[in-house]
């Protein structure tokens, strides 16, 4: 589990590094808000530790641009920016949690730890003899890998998370293709005739073309 800490004071940057390597996690620091912006879209990141009063970018403004385009990645702020007033704005900014400075590094960690396990409930996701393991970004039939591209992996993933819903075309280009507006949709029957070829299913069989509509991922079809 890879942490990212926005921290611009090195004294603090360092003991939470410390602290977290010692807890077994890999960490990056960056040293201010933009770094901590670039390396949130650069490296893959499993949470951030974000600081508010930053040069460049302030915490709130990196935790919005995050939030265009990345609504699952856990960021808890760290800051010193203590009022009741301050902290919603922080919540309302995009992030999952809000520690107030000075603070306990056992309180960090155990709140660091609740929100990987809400994510390592939801790690593995099933579909008939397909099984999805998030964390390791791998896709199992019947218990023998199967390779997917990224776009791939993450069409299924969104298919499985909606399973017995009935997804739309532009449902889809906006959740996996993150693309905002109109869109020739054709490209996702590309993508889902490429994973029925992988996992040897037809049209007829776990995902199932809803015509003019879209798809849907079902144990039962
Ligand atoms: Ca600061």
């Amino acid at each position: 589990m890879k942490i990212l800490i926005v921290e611009d004071e090195v004294g603090i940057a360092n003991f939470l590094k410390q602290g977290l390597e010692e807890d077994g996690y890999d960490v990056i620091v960056a040293g201010d808000g933009k770094k901590g912006y670039e390396f949130s879209q650069s490296q893959k990141v499993d949470l951030i530790l974000l600081d508010w009063i930053l040069p460049k970018m302030t915490g709130i403004e990196v935790c919005k641009e995050i939030r265009k385009t990345d609504t699952k990645t856990p960021i808890i702020f760290l800051t010193a920016k203590d009022t009741v007033q301050e902290t919603i704005e922080g919540l309302k900014a995009g992030a999952n949690d809000y520690i107030k400075k000075p603070f306990s590094f056992e309180e960090l960690l155990v709140r660091i730890k609740i929100h990987f396990r809400a994510d390592q409930e939801i790690d593995e996701l099933t579909l008939g003899a397909i099984t999805v393991v998030q964390s390791k970004y791998q896709i199992l039939l019947n218990h023998k890998e199967v390779v997917f591209t990224q776009r791939e992996f993450e069409l299924l993933v969104y298919l499985i998370k909606n399973k017995d819903k009935v997804c739309t075309r532009n449902q889809i280009i906006e959740e996996v293709w993150n693309i905002h507006y109109e869109y020739d949709t054709g490209v996702i029957d590309v993508f889902i005739n490429s994973i029925r070829k992988k996992l040897g299913i037809n049209k007829e069989e776990l995902i199932k073309t809803i015509r003019g509509v879209g798809y849907i991922a079902s144990d039962n079809v």
